[in-house]
């Protein structure tokens, strides 16, 4: 019987060439990510997906692990086309191996039984097709890690702006400068996790911070839109210390920057720590704000986090775009991208006018009739 990476192996096309060096030993230095596998003949990178056969290094392809339709204040993205369709799609395995990973299934479908998640034969022109018909403003490559699928990302992304559509990644930030360098045509907005300040924390996790610190300022000096996650983990990462450094460094590259900080929920095979509390989360927003963030927000618990699910004009605090969850209450950015009441110019991807929503739950497509709220 075939096992997954079997039926992986057939689904694979060949690395981009700015993705690779030829090195001593007869093997192949990747830079997909930030850990530069030098791989060689015959073995596979940390990510279990990309290998080396034949001199050649073999990327994943023409597949997805699943596709779903989410508002894109799920990825999140608050200050990108508020109310968007963002068509959603993930391939199978990560770089990282965190245990709370809230995508498991997809992530670690290589390195853990219990994680299987079957591949589903696509191409590019299909999928920005279905995108498109189904009324999505936005691609987006998500679920497991973008960054070790990037030629395939690419490929549906040139697809996908010829359609008139947006791209993005949402990531953990391992990057290098060559696939940063590779997606610049092609992306326009950027989600990055940062887990941790504390490279100790990165290296139980797999990685290192060094190349998501460097990720962080590449994609502001590229231009490409940016929005921070860190999901707070009660004992992780949630030290004042460790808060205020990580804001401080969020803050010293651009206030500008989008903070959400979000809930933790038991999951995967991290089940000690406790569930994380709306009181935790404004702690946390609060540290942000003392930084010098201008945009913090408070996620996945809706309507307990006092005003942090909406945004405000920096400057007459005057109510932008309310939310709840992920439903989009009121709109009130003006067609050049600013505030109605003091013409405070609000940095963001927006379009000339709010275009309504699709929906402010997730589906999968084929399963739901639309219609806009
Ligand atoms: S994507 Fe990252 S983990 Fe995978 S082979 Fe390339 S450098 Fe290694």
């Amino acid at each position: 019987m075939s096992t997954l990476a079997d039926i992986l192996e057939a689904r694979t096309a060949d690395a981009a060439p700015e993705l690779v060096e030829q090195i001593s030993g007869n093997r192949i230095r990747c830079y997909a990510c930030g850990h530069q596998c030098p791989i060689p003949e015959g073995a596979t990178g940390v990510c279990k997906v990309r290998f080396v056969r034949d001199g050649t290094l073999h990327v994943p392809w023409g597949y997805v692990g699943g596709v779903q339709c989410d508002p894109i204040e799920k990825k999140p993205f608050f200050h990108a086309h508020p109310g968007a369709l963002a068509y959603s799609f993930g391939m199978l395995g990560c770089d990282l191996h965190c245990s709370y990973c809230q995508n498991w299934v997809t992530s670690q479908a290589l390195r853990d039984p219990s994680a299987v998640s079957p591949p589903v034969d696509a191409t590019p022109r299909a999928l920005v097709a279905d995108a498109v018909q189904l009324g999505a403003r936005v691609l987006v490559s998500t679920y497991n890690e973008p960054l070790i699928t990037a030629e395939w990302g690419v490929a549906i992304f040139t697809q996908a702006r010829a359609a008139g559509l947006m791209t993005a990644f949402v990531s953990n930030g391992n990057g290098t400068e060559p696939v940063l360098q590779f997606l610049r045509p092609w992306i326009d907005l950027y989600k990055v996790d940062l887990k941790s300040f504390d490279d100790k924390h990165y290296r139980q996790l797999g990685g290192r911070i060094e190349p998501i610190l460097a990720t962080i300022r590449r994609l502001r000096e590229l231009d490409v839109w940016l929005e921070i996650v860190t999901l707070l983990i009660h004992g992780f990462n949630d030290s004042v210390e460790e808060l205020e450094r990580l804001t401080a460094f969020i803050a010293s590259i651009s206030p500008d920057i989008p903070w959400h900080v979000t809930a933790f929920h038991k999951d995967y095979r991290m089940s000690d720590p406790d569930n994380t509390t709306p009181e935790m989360l404004m702690e946390a927003a609060d540290i942000g704000r003392a930084a010098g963030l201008r945009y913090v927000y408070a996620g996945n618990i809706p309507g307990r986090v006092g005003d942090l699910e909406n945004t405000r004009c920096p400057n007459c605090s005057g109510l932008l775009i309310e939310r709840y969850g992920y439903l989009v209450r009121q709109y009130r950015i003006t067609p050049d991208g600013a505030c109605p009441d003091c013409a405070t110019r609000i940095p963001g991807r927006w379009g000339r006018r709010f275009e309504g929503q699709l929906t402010s739950t997730p589906f999968v497509p084929g399963t739901r009739r639309l219609r806009m709220y």
